[in-house]
């Protein structure tokens, strides 16, 4: 089985058409939340990602667009991204995203669970070893997927100790980074941002993850990837749609 792992698009339609054409063959999509907020194709990138199938967990952005929640908790300029996107979502697309379900999800079996911030609590940031031990150590699955933080890779433990997994990619060439998944381990895995990576690579993130047979004699994988999109169009509609100008350069930056 070939799962593509997307987390984070924010309404950018480049990226996320890009990551699609740059994916390998896959067998479903798993959509780890935050499809909306901060770009500027909000409509035309749900359209896009409800032909993908149906596991989605809902992000802090599709909850406060779609009027879950307030915008309290957002700094100004994502407040006013978000209260621009709620003007021109449709009303079908709204509706979509409040019924979007909150992480944690089991989407595939005892192992695997989606979710967007942590398995303990769907808002929550995993930045550091830190912030990962207790939900790694509470999580009932061995394999979680998150997104949130925009920071592509993860954490693991094999219950004595921790590592943070950070992709490694060669300056130019290598676009992929294979992390293979040990029986004995836990992990908490993010494929990256699709739409507005923070890891200092403007490239649009995304992941597979595969494995063969089940129970012990599994083998699990996952490959990070990195692609170029069109950033400067993803820009230029961000300021043509009169979005904080913030937004647009952010992109280029990978910040
Ligand atoms: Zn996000």
């Amino acid at each position: 089985m070939r799962v593509l792992v997307l987390s984070d698009i924010h309404a950018n339609l480049e990226a996320l058409n890009a990551v699609l054409e740059a994916a390998p063959a896959y067998d479903m999509v798993w959509n780890l939340g935050d499809i909306v907020g901060y770009g500027a194709n909000p409509n035309e990138v749900i359209d896009r990602v409800r032909t993908l199938g149906s596991v989605f967990v809902r992000g802090n952005h599709d909850k406060a667009i779609s009027g879950i929640e307030g915008l309290a908790e957002f700094n100004p300029i994502a407040g006013r991204a978000a209260k621009w996107t709620r003007c021109v979502l449709s009303t079908e697309h709204t509706d979509w995203l409040r019924h979007m379900p909150a992480g944690p999800i089991m989407p595939d079996g005892p192992e695997v669970s989606c979710m967007h911030g942590s398995p303990l609590d769907e808002d929550d940031y995993v930045l550091t070893v830190r912030d990962a031990w207790l939900p790694l150590t509470k999580s009932p699955t061995r394999i979680n997927f998150f997104g949130h933080t925009h920071l592509q890779g993860g954490f693991a433990t094999n219950g004595e100790e921790w590592f943070r997994i950070t992709p490694q990619y060669a300056p130019r060439g290598a676009v992929e980074y294979e992390l293979p998944l040990r029986e004995n381990a836990r992990y908490l895995i993010n494929p990256g941002s699709v739409g507005q990576p923070r890891d200092g690579d403007w490239r649009a993130a995304f992941a597979l993850y595969e494995y063969e047979g089940d129970g012990l004699d599994a083998q699990r994988r996952v490959i990070f990837y990195r692609t170029p999109y069109n950033v400067k169009q993803a820009q230029e509609r961000i300021v043509r749609a009169g979005l904080p100008d913030r937004l647009a350069a952010r992109l280029r930056d990978g910040r």
